[in-house]
């Protein structure tokens, strides 16, 4: 195991202001918290964050990473707590720490195919530091390296996670050798046959073509420099998992695959790396379209050079890559060397105060992460800011559930299921009691207290922030409200046929179903509670014999039942059931295509059926339907798109009552007004209130509103008030 002295060494190579002393106590401190746990190899546990915290020195990266990479498992794995970590290391370190202990709840999420996307964003969100995603990749890399000593069922799932997720993750980071490393490794775990057949031939060809390497390295070099050009040249084999990549890829055999091997020509300038190319191609035949210049189009992760392909000595197609040590440097380390760069760049060593813009280059790196364009890299088309908008949670059992922002215990709760929704009473966030109204953050472990209810206050319709739980709220509501006015009207129908001295049975009101045009019994006593059907229409439905209350004159009861319906002229069918008389200014609710629309008759003189009608869209508050005629359309004539094109779609059997408003005169004569009251009564109209608008000596002027069932029976009632001797005038009013 590393000696704490080895440890500064490595850093202080790279970094000579290196704080001798914080990395010494973070050893310290993480050896003791760990003390005798131990691996599946047998080591002693502290070897691993302390292997850890090597990948990151070759990596050459900050103390805060190196000291983060060593504590990184003691938040979850001993009784370390954040705030003593925050105290003894800051604050910085701190959070990457902690930053580091929520992802480490990735790997308890099941691997679904449904999940990795999350998982991806996750990661992202998590991380708006770039250095807890670095620690996170030498982690998993060390984890890669030791797989072999985990218990055999946990490996491949293990190593599938690996390249799924974190593989990738570190080629869009932009390194590469990270990248390659991962994926052999994963590789060698999911496929050992295929693995090793690529692995012998390899080494049977390396055999084969010993010293082409170096020979080529030699040649490269030597023709460089005949030209003026200083250039080194490193040689390398391709690894196994990219040439059985590129099999699958191309569906071809070991034998035809032709560049095994690659070359990268590092040189001083960009003037240079055009030189060297011109002269390669110049010296070699070219792969033609193998040409790529990534230098003035860089790749999104900054990565830069020249890509070409040539016949080279000994016709092996050879691959080369021509950049600067700047750009190498970002093509071996990628983020991380802008890590390094800065850090040198800046300050000289000297530690930045945090709340200053040193970091804005994390943040920027971050960004560049999840902008990634080409098909191969990760998060394509899509941005951070997504992110920002999402909270990551998990079930108890570590089931990642992505929420938007904002989003409470109640969202989280019908996301895991609705029937977890409806009978939520309460919760834990993070093992403690906490209102079903907090806001839920990235990370939360979130445990629903479930109750014997099943069904939501409506309440929480307004709270909630996901639509799945606000359909699901609404849908238990109107479904508890439908059995209370269920009940409410059996007991109703039940009553009536008590006391007309009927036996009450199930059947005759099924076989009265049709009558009543409903479809079931539940139906017809769901609508009998909302007082859309009177007990006594059913107990008539059942018995056509029975004569009850007769309906008769101005006694006729307000609410006649039944139903009347608006339909669009494009074939939208709206339903509306009929309004109690206390409510006939609210809105009448309706199920369109679009949910829920209210919609209204006009106030003062709406429109009855026969009118012609049109309905007038209010946005926010629904349809409200005039009579064509109504002078106080005018005011939409330049808004043709709130005009919806309505008609009336009555049932003729089960007549229905609608406001309506005339304007009477009469002569100021005894008894005038009762002989109206009279007529109107007589011809099967309801006085629903009189007002009187204006007096002379001898002429009363009144407006009537009247519920009639139609146009025609409202023509009639005026037609009728006009023969009176006492009516001098009378016309519909329409407001
Ligand atoms: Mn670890």
């Amino acid at each position: 195991m590393m000696r704490q002295y080895e440890l500064v060494d490595r850093v202080r190579r790279y970094n000579p202001a290196t704080d001798e002393a914080l990395l010494d106590s973070a050893y310290v401190y993480a050896m003791k918290a760990h003390g005798s746990q131990t691996r599946a190899s047998g080591d002693p546990y502290f070897s691993h964050p302390l292997e850890v915290a090597a990948i990151l020195t070759d990596l050459k990266l900050d103390d805060a990473t190196i000291v983060a990479a060593l504590l990184h498992d003691t938040i979850e794995d001993t009784k370390a707590t954040r705030a003593e970590i925050g105290k003894k290391f800051g604050k910085d370190i701190a959070t990457l720490v902690e930053g580091l202990t929520k992802i480490r709840k990735l790997d308890l999420v099941s691997k679904r195919a449904a999940q990795a996307e999350n998982l991806r964003k996750l990661l992202l969100a998590i991380a708006d530091d770039v250095r807890v995603l670095l620690v996170k990749l030498a982690d998993r890399l060390h984890n890669m390296r030791t797989l072999h000593f985990v218990l055999e069922e946990k490996r491949s799932r293990i190593a599938e996670e690996t390249l799924d997720i974190y593989a990738p993750l570190a080629g869009r980071m932009g390194m590469h050798d990270m990248r390659e490393e991962l994926e052999d490794l994963s590789f060698r775990q999911l496929q050992p046959d295929v693995y090793r057949s690529i692995e012998s031939r390899l080494s049977s060809i390396r055999e084969k073509n010993a010293g082409l390497i170096k020979g080529i390295e030699q040649e490269l070099t030597s023709e460089l420099a005949r030209e003026g050009i200083k250039a080194k040249v490193r040689g390398r084999e391709k690894r196994p998992y990219s040439i059985w990549k590129k099999m699958e890829r191309k569906a071809v055999g070991f034998e035809q695959l032709s560049d095994l091997y690659g070359f990268r020509v590092v040189v001083g300038s960009i003037a240079d790396c055009y030189a060297a190319v011109g002269i390669v191609h110049t010296k070699w035949p070219f792969v033609p379209g193998r040409f790529k210049d990534y230098i003035s189009t860089p790749k999104q992760n900054d990565y830069r050079s020249l890509h070409t392909t040539v016949v080279g000595p000994g016709r092996q197609r050879v691959e080369l890559q021509i950049r600067t040590q700047d750009m190498d440097r970002v093509a071996e380390y990628g983020i991380a060397a802008h890590a390094l760069y800065k850090d040198s760049d800046k300050s000289n060593g000297e530690i930045l105060p945090h709340d200053s813009n040193a970091y804005a280059w994390l943040r920027r790196t971050i960004e560049m992460l999840a902008e990634g364009s080409s098909p191969e890299e990760f998060l394509e088309h899509t941005k951070l800011e997504l992110f920002h908008d999402q909270v990551f949670c998990f079930t108890p059992n570590g089931r990642l559930i992505a929420l938007p922002r904002k989003a409470t215990p109640i969202d989280f709760a019908y996301a895991v299921h609705t029937d977890v929704g409806n009978s939520a009473i309460g919760c834990k966030i993070n093992g403690q009691v906490a209102p079903l109204v907090s806001e839920l953050q990235t990370g939360d472990e979130v445990e629903i207290i479930r109750g014997d209810a099943k069904t939501p206050p409506a309440a929480w319709d307004a709270i909630v922030i996901t639509g799945k739980a606000r359909a699901a709220i609404r849908r238990a509501t109107r479904s508890a409200v439908r059995a209370q006015y269920t009940g409410l009207g059996r007991r109703m129908v039940e009553r009536a046929f008590a006391k007309a001295s009927l036996p009450f049975s199930e059947e005759k009101l099924q076989a009265a179903l049709p009558r009543l045009a409903r479809h079931t019994t539940e139906d017809l006593f769901s609508s009998v509670g909302r007082a859309e059907i009177k007990p006594d229409d059913v107990l008539r439905a059942v018995d056509p014999e029975w004569r009850g209350e007769r309906v008769t004159g101005a006694k006729t009861p307000k609410s006649e039942g039944g139903w009347f319906g608006l339909r669009r002229a494009s074939s939208l069918k709206f339903r509306i059931p009929e309004k109690s008389k206390e409510e006939k200014t609210a809105a009448i609710p309706i199920r369109g295509i679009n949910g829920e629309l209210p919609v209204r008759f006009a106030p003062n003189g709406g429109a009855v059926p026969g009118d012609r009608i049109v309905g007038i869209l209010t946005p926010g508050e629904g349809i409200t339907i005039y009579p064509i005629h109504s002078p106080a359309l005018k005011e939409y004539d330049d808004q043709p798109e709130r005009w919806l094109d309505v008609r009336w779609d009555m049932e003729e059997a089960v007549p229905q009552r609608f406001p309506a408003q005339v304007g009477v005169t009469v002569k100021n004569v005894p008894g005038s007004l009762a002989q109206v009251a009279t007529v109107i009564g007589e011809h099967g109209g309801n006085i629903d209130n009189i007002r009187m608008s204006g007096k002379s000596p001898d002429f009363t002027r009144m407006v009537i509103d009247v519920e009639v069932f139609d146009l025609k029976h409202l023509n009639a009632i005026i037609t009728q008030l006009r023969a009176k001797k006492v009516v001098s005038a009378a016309e519909r009013v329409n407001g």
